[in-house]
């Protein structure tokens, strides 16, 4: 059975991880292609878009995919989409593995918005020293704002100068964990995170650290996605693949 998994996440690469071990599933990783040098995943992979719905579909009857599971971030609302689409249209079962939103929580300073734009205007008119933990597609919102200091956390160095008037770059690829993003918000001066609610725990060092210095975070809610069979673990991916764990993850 072909497999196409579209990925770019680290939820996508445990689960490539695990499918590598087993020698009965034939699984293609797709990669958008948005940095430069993604981790060699240990199973095939493809890198670049489809070209839209229809692109999909014809990928889709050319390499005779029987399943597709959609492993992508999730705030990918328009591969997302496109999956769906396509899906249903050439009658390929899809399932979307999609950690839980992360939840508000005691100590917690959340200013919650729809969309990075909301996000932009949330800081106000005021100086403020921001964190934007968020990718650079973004930055643009954020030089309509120019009365604020940024510290920007990207994982490849900008190949040129970034829209900002004022900021600060860190080149750095996650997980992180809570004592690093916290002395960082501290040695930068930061007074607000600008986050959006990925889930899990590669990135959620930056939110704990908010909560810990008493920092207000301004969360960009996940974008709306037409509903779709989903599953939170790699466990549940496997088998609805019709396949188990390997013995050694099931600890027998
Ligand atoms: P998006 O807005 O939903 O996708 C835009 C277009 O990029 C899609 O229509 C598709 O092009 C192409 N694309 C996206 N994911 C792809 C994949 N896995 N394989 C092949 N083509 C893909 O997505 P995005 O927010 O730009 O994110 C791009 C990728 O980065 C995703 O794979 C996502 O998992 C990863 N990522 C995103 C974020 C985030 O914050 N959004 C964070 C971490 C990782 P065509 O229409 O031409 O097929």
């Amino acid at each position: 059975m072909r497999v196409l998994i579209l990925g770019g996440t680290a939820d996508a690469n445990r689960l490539v991880a695990e499918i590598a071990r087993d020698s009965r599933l034939d699984a293609v990783l797709s990669y958008a292609g948005r940095t430069e040098s993604p981790t060699p995943p240990p199973i095939a992979w493809r890198v670049g878009g489809f070209g839209g719905v229809d692109g999909l579909v014809d990928y889709l009857r050319a390499e005779k995919i029987a399943r597709v599971v959609d492993a992508t971030h999730p705030f990918a609302a328009q591969m997302s989409a496109n999956a769906i689409t396509a899906c249903a249209l050439v009658n390929v079962p899809l399932l979307v593995l999609e950690r839980a939103p992360w939840q508000r929580t005691s100590g917690d300073r959340w200013i919650e918005v729809d969309n990075i734009v909301a996000a932009a205007e949330a800081l106000g008119v005021a100086r403020r020293r921001v964190f934007l933990g968020i990718g650079r597609q973004y930055l643009d919102v954020f030089a309509a704002h120019p009365q604020h200091h940024y510290l920007v956390r990207l994982v490849d160095p900008p190949r040129a100068p970034l829209p900002l008037r004022e900021a600060d770059v860190i080149v750095a690829r996650g997980p992180f964990d809570l004592a690093g993003d916290r002395a960082m918000l501290m040695e930068h001066r930061i007074d607000t995170v600008v986050a959006r609610n990925a889930g899990g725990d590669a990135a959620y060092a930056k939110i704990e650290a908010a909560r810990d210095l008493g920092l207000p975070v301004v969360m960009v809610r996940r974008p709306f996605i037409p509903a779709r069979e989903k599953v939170e673990g790699v466990a549940d991916v496997l088998r609805w693949l019709g396949h188990d764990l390997a013995p050694t993850d099931r600890g027998v």
